[in-house]
């Protein structure tokens, strides 16, 4: 029999899975900021200029949002208490939640504590065995998890091919179909092509979920993807469940899930994402609905990150490394190959002060390594000059080490 003192496989099997990421170049780190979130952090002690966050509009640390978080806790504490079916529900979340859906324009929304459970909750709630959900082979890795805990078949089609998507969709029986996709693609920056997807889901009466974690508030004025690409909202309504984000460019946390009325009434009902977990503080809500505020007051920092976009695409226009991917987004991802290659770029703008994470597989896929610039409205063009001064050095340092290989 085993004694408490001997070491159980277990540990010694996952202390040499560790050692052999590590060995891969894929073991990852957490970085511990010391300071509030921005486009200047303190990262494990080291002042640093940060290219490596979602907090698009540089609302994280808004003090107009930090005063409506206060003033949220004053009126309502710190925590809801119970789920949104028992006495969690506050004034907070339903005001929010209108505010939201009219801000999309979409008939109803439905608030949950982070896009992760918004996209378990809708796929459980819609899917079943015999269902499909059809999903762009580069979706964020939470809808697919959706699919595999409703048990629904996950059909992949190429990424952002609208034509392989239709085949999927004429060879693929099913009971019920889920088109998923995410608008603004997490690691790449470009946008899906709703317009193709809402007119398959309409042809093959199927759902079109759209994750718009990237694109709410940025995108279409602050609107959304949808509105980004003039999708008529009174059609979207008919078919899309629209999913929005909360932590990243809106600064707060949470999520929402707008659509039908039918739609939310049934969620509220079977999202057991949202069924078995407590609200989420109504004070974030409170906190919420001043960042919707600056969001729809928002185009100077809509411009400001528009300009940025355009000078660092510029400056790295004939980088001698590396290859920029064709996005229009705040992500703007730079390819360079091998995870180890990917980690030696990053570790090199770091030591100029500079943050910009390696992105490896199992993210992205094997030998698409890259560095994942985002930026934010809280970047200025001295930011933006500064990293591309920097890429240029490490990408021809690179280049010349390739050489001598
Ligand atoms: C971040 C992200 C999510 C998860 O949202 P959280 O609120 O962080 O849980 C979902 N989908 C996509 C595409 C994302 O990038």
């Amino acid at each position: 029999m085993a004694t408490t003192q001997e070491r159980p496989a277990e540990l010694a099997r996952l202390a040499r899975e560790l050692g052999a990421l590590e060995a891969a170049g894929l073991l990852r780190h957490r970085r511990t900021l010391s300071s509030a979130q921005g486009a200047r952090v303190v990262v494990d002690g080291v002042p640093l200029l940060s290219f490596c966050s979602n907090d698009y509009l540089g609302l994280a640390a808004d003090p107009v949002l930090a005063q409506a978080l206060v003033e949220g806790v004053a009126r309502h504490g710190v925590g809801a208490g119970a789920s949104h079916l028992l006495t969690g529900h506050t004034l907070a979340h339903t005001e929010l939640e209108a505010a939201l859906a009219r801000w999309c324009g979409l008939p109803a929304a439905l608030l949950f504590s982070s896009g992760y459970m918004a996209n378990l909750g809708v796929a459980g709630a819609l899917l079943g065995r015999g269902d499909v959900m059809f999903a762009d082979r580069l979706n964020h890795a939470c809808l697919n998890d959706g699919a595999l805990l409703a048990r629904a078949r996950l059909v992949r089609y190429a990424h952002a091919d609208a034509s392989s998507l239709a085949r999927a969709l004429e060879r693929t029986p099913a009971r019920r179909r889920l088109i998923a996709t995410d608008a603004v693609f997490s690691m790449d920056g470009d946008l899906a092509p709703l317009r193709e997807l809402l007119g398959l889901a309409e042809r093959h009466d199927a759902w079109l979920m759209v994750d718009d974690a990237h694109g709410f508030g940025v995108l279409g004025d602050g609107r959304g993807s949808l509105a980004e690409l003039g999708l008529d909202p009174r059609r979207c309504a008919q078919r899309v469940i629209y999913m929005g984000t909360l932590g990243k460019a809106a600064g707060v946390a949470g999520a929402f899930v707008a659509g039908a009325p039918e739609l939310v009434d049934w969620l509220v009902q079977k999202a057991r994402t949202s069924v078995y977990t407590t609200a989420s503080p109504p004070a974030l809500a409170v906190a919420l609905a001043a960042s919707l505020e600056r969001i729809a007051a928002g185009q100077d920092l809509r411009a400001r990150l528009a300009e940025s976009i355009a000078r660092l695409r510029v400056g790295l226009a004939a980088l001698p490394a590396g290859r920029l991917a064709g996005s229009s987004t705040a992500i703007q991802p730079l390819i360079v190959g091998e995870s180890v290659e990917a980690v030696r770029w990053s570790e090199a703008l770091a030591a100029r002060g500079l943050l910009v994470p390696a992105i490896r597989p199992p993210t992205v896929p094997v030998g698409t390594a890259r560095l994942r610039i985002s930026l934010s409205a809280a970047h200025g063009p001295h930011d933006i000059d500064r990293l591309v001064t920097a890429l240029h050095e490490v990408a021809t340092e690179r280049a010349g080490l390739a050489a001598a290989r």
